[in-house]
């Protein structure tokens, strides 16, 4: 069950010198509230505040989306074949299991692409990692784990009209 207590919200925005406000904490409120499965875009978030009878301004939608992946509380990644960010809930619970977010990152465009087929993999990996880490009395919050190369739209760019 994700968490949904304003107060850590707010906290972990002042650890990233970030403002908390009333808009700010509604919209981490509406993630923290979905399904974790919930990766909207902008305007999916934007029609479900208008949706909840707090509709915002999409500039300052995007300040706030913008100040929660400062602040750790979102991702944000791009989906195969789209153009929009999409964001997701990472909590603020930092003693939950260490979520390994797997993902590739072309260092050509910087666009990254989840890979959404390595889950169980990945999380083993991930508890690898954390379980050495707590023999050393380290304690891991998150594990990202980043593959970095070069994307196929930059590999094979598409080729000038004969
Ligand atoms: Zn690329």
């Amino acid at each position: 069950m994700p968490s949904v207590d304003p107060a850590a919200i707010s906290q972990r925005l002042h650890q990233a010198g970030l403002r908390s406000t009333r808009a700010v904490l509604g919209v981490a409120e509406l993630f923290a509230a979905a399904s974790a499965a919930w990766t909207p875009t902008h305007a999916e978030v934007a029609g479900s505040l208008a949706q909840a009878g707090e509709p915002l301004n999409p500039v300052t939608l995007y300040r706030l989306l913008d100040r929660l992946v400062a602040a750790g509380l979102l991702a944000r990644h791009t989906a195969p074949g789209e153009r929009a960010w999409r964001f997701q809930w990472r909590g603020t619970d930092d003693d939950a299991a260490p979520v390994a977010v797997p993902h590739f990152e072309c260092d050509a465009c910087h666009t990254q692409f989840p890979l959404q087929n390595a889950d169980a993999p990945t999380q083993a990996v991930a508890d690898a990692l954390r379980r050495t880490l707590a023999e050393h009395g380290h304690q891991a919050a998150r594990v990202d784990l980043a593959v970095h190369g070069t994307c196929a739209g930059c590999r094979w760019p598409a080729s000038p009209a004969a």
